[in-house]
């Protein structure tokens, strides 16, 4: 008699329900069965994670993943959700929301949790008179994501500042990592190589139905290199990087730019160019403010601002010979 095949909806079902209970016993009612990740994410969309868990440090963190693991659940690691665009169907699995934030200070050194918010350690550090962070003010999301992505801004970047990060491996170990190993490029490290392996076909291929949007690798915490200076100086340029993002950026729910800027070029430009600034599919929105600005206005899809994403590639390749390529993650 031949085996009957399991049925993977069944099994991962069976372990989501089996990983909640654990979850349950080991940190109280904290999880929540179909979390609604539109409330975690800047843009303000996105359907449901079958299972949602915020991890307040990092010993949970390391737990959390591993109890995930032993029951094939797949994980997908949240920070601020500043840099994701979820579809309506939602995440798979097990999203955990990264809520570690300890950070120490030793001299010009940064121990920082993944889960703390970068604006705000910006500013922490601006006030313990270290200078290396400016650019990150009104960077939103947390300093995990930022190693991820090497978010940066103002000729800055993760790139230039991380020393070393703790990582949590797919075979469940915690190593410290140095900055080389990342390989990072602009908006671009080893952790997100599906990115690479689908450059120039419009989707990022990091979106998360496996283990983790980053290959199953975990950023525990990071160590930066920052430089001692007057705390007025270092909050001077960040009143000015401040004031440059309102005039230029617009409010609301956006996911910041939505393409990389191709070589000796701006996405912004390009867009404009074919004249699609403000323009509109429902509820989603190519900013006025900012061509590379996505804005929902208040009820968008996720399938509205994807159809906003496809008019622009096509028309920007049509015009220009220019594939732009996401900057964002969907997931
Ligand atoms: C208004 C606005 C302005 C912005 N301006 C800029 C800018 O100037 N420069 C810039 O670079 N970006 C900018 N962004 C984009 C965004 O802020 C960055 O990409 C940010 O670093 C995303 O961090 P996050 O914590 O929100 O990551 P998320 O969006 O939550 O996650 C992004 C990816 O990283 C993974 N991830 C997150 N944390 C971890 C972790 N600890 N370990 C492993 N994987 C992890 C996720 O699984 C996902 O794959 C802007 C966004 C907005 C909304």
């Amino acid at each position: 008699m031949t085996e009957k095949p399991l049925d993977p909806s069944t099994s991962l079902k069976a372990g989501l329900a089996a990983l909640r209970a654990e979850l349950d016993a080991c940190f109280g009612p904290r999880a929540r069965f179909n979390e609604a990740l539109a409330a975690h994410t800047t843009l303000r969309l996105g359907g449901p994670a079958d299972l949602w868990f915020p991890a307040r440090s990092v010993a949970e963190l390391f737990e959390v993943v591993g109890l995930a693991r032993q029951r094939a659940v797949p994980v997908f690691l949240l920070g601020g959700g500043a840099n994701l665009l979820i579809g309506s169907a939602g995440a798979r699995g097990l999203v955990i929301e990264n809520r570690a934030r300890v950070v120490r200070f030793e001299g010009a050194r940064v121990i920082a949790e993944s889960g703390t918010i970068l604006p705000r350690l910006a500013k922490r550090c601006a006030q313990q008179g270290l200078s290396g962070l400016e650019w990150a003010v009104g960077v939103p999301g947390t300093i995990g994501g930022a190693a991820v992505n090497n978010a940066g801004a103002y000729g800055m970047s993760m790139a230039d500042i991380l020393i070393r990060a703790e990582i949590l491996t797919p075979q469940g170990e915690r190593i410290w990592q140095p900055v080389e190993w990342f390989e990072y490029e602009y908006r671009f490290s080893k952790l997100k190589q599906g990115d690479r392996e689908t450059r120039g076909q419009g989707d990022r291929g990091t979106g998360g139905q496996g283990d983790g949007g980053t290959r199953g690798y975990v950023i525990l915490q990071v160590e930066l290199a920052l430089v001692p200076a007057s705390t007025a100086e270092v909050e001077a340029t960040m009143r000015k990087y401040t004031a440059r993002r309102k005039a230029t950026q617009p409010p609301g729910a956006t996911i910041g730019s939505m393409f990389k800027n191709p070589p000796g070029d701006y996405a912004g430009r390009l867009i404009e160019a074919v004249g699609l600034k403000g323009y509109r599919i429902g509820q989603a929105q190519i900013s006025p403010v900012h061509a590379n600005f996505f804005v929902n206005l208040g009820s968008a899809s996720a399938d509205d601002v994807i159809e906003l994403v496809k008019t622009a590639q096509e028309q920007v390749l049509d015009k220009f010979g220019v594939l732009l390529e996401l900057e964002v993650e969907i997931v």
